[in-house]
């Protein structure tokens, strides 16, 4: 099942990510965030009252007259995210090298890290 609901999302180029066993996508009705239970597929929006599983969403898909995930906004990902906080806090430890603002930024960095490790994303 698991693959089945990636490859469909993949395919059909909606926005998702995995955290543990929840799939969060992009609502095909609003385009707010959806979850999805990733072993039996049950579904439900955020925002609005659309819900039910994989089944009835290759059935939206496929009926023309139905909204298209193609919508203007991407979710939240936070996976996403953070990789883009790492990479700038790296970028900007070694544009503060050797100046008294890099051990700063090595701390805030460091506490930011925890952080993620906390939350556990
Ligand atoms: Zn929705």
């Amino acid at each position: 099942m698991k693959f089945m609901i990636a490859s469909f999302l993949k395919e059909k180029g909606i926005s998702y990510y995995v955290l543990e066993e929840t799939l969060y996508f992009q609502c095909l009705f609003c385009y707010q965030k959806a979850e999805m239970d990733y072993y039996t597929s049950a579904w439900h929006c955020t925002k609005c009252p659309e819900n039910g599983t994989m089944f009835n969403l290759i059935q939206t898909t496929k009926d023309e007259s139905q909204p298209t995930a193609e919508g203007p906004k991407k979710i939240y990902n936070p996976k996403i995210e953070i990789y883009k906080i790492k990479k700038l806090f790296m970028l900007l430890i070694k544009e503060n090298e050797n100046t008294s603002s890099e051990k700063k930024l090595a701390q805030l960095f460091e506490k930011v890290l925890d952080l993620i490790e906390e939350v556990n994303l």
